[in-house]
């Protein structure tokens, strides 16, 4: 490398802007349909299991009696095939990706259970 060529780098790299991020002081964008992690619309799930299923790691689990899905958030490899499977469109991707840890944690959802219905509700219905 010349003189010449080696001072024009130098001039361009100091008038320039920094290539790298100023990180976690400037976080970063995601992209439009940036993967991230998984969430569920727990109250319209039906635990029919087909996530659980086609997910190839085995990272969801579901637990029709108890109303309860559980997803190891380090075993999923973000490839998508629960939300495509699910026939509720309760799952989706969306970014962050999920943060570190020390630990594995498994994020558990349950159910709530429906508010029982007023007794004249149930009145007014049956007439209907
Ligand atoms: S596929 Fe959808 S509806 Fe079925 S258990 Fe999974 S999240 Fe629930
Ligand atoms: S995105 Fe893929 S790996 Fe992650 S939970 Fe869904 S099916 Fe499993």
């Amino acid at each position: 490398m010349n003189m010449m060529n080696f001072t024009r780098i130098v001039l361009k790299n100091l008038f320039s802007k920094p290539a790298t991020r100023n990180y976690p002081a400037q976080p970063k964008e995601f992209f439009a349909r940036t993967r991230g992690h998984v969430e569920i619309e727990i109250q319209a799930c039906i635990f029919c299991g087909l996530c659980s299923k086609k997910c190839p790691t085995g990272a969801i689990t579901v637990e029709r009696g108890e109303k309860k899905w559980s997803i190891e958030r380090f075993g999923c490899i973000q490839c998508g095939y629960c939300v495509e499977s699910c026939p509720k469109k309760c799952l989706c991707m969306c970014p962050p990706y999920p943060q570190p840890e020390a630990q594995k944690p498994t994020e558990a959802y349950v159910q709530p259970e429906l508010e029982p219905i007023e007794k004249s509700e149930k009145l007014d219905r049956a007439e209907q």
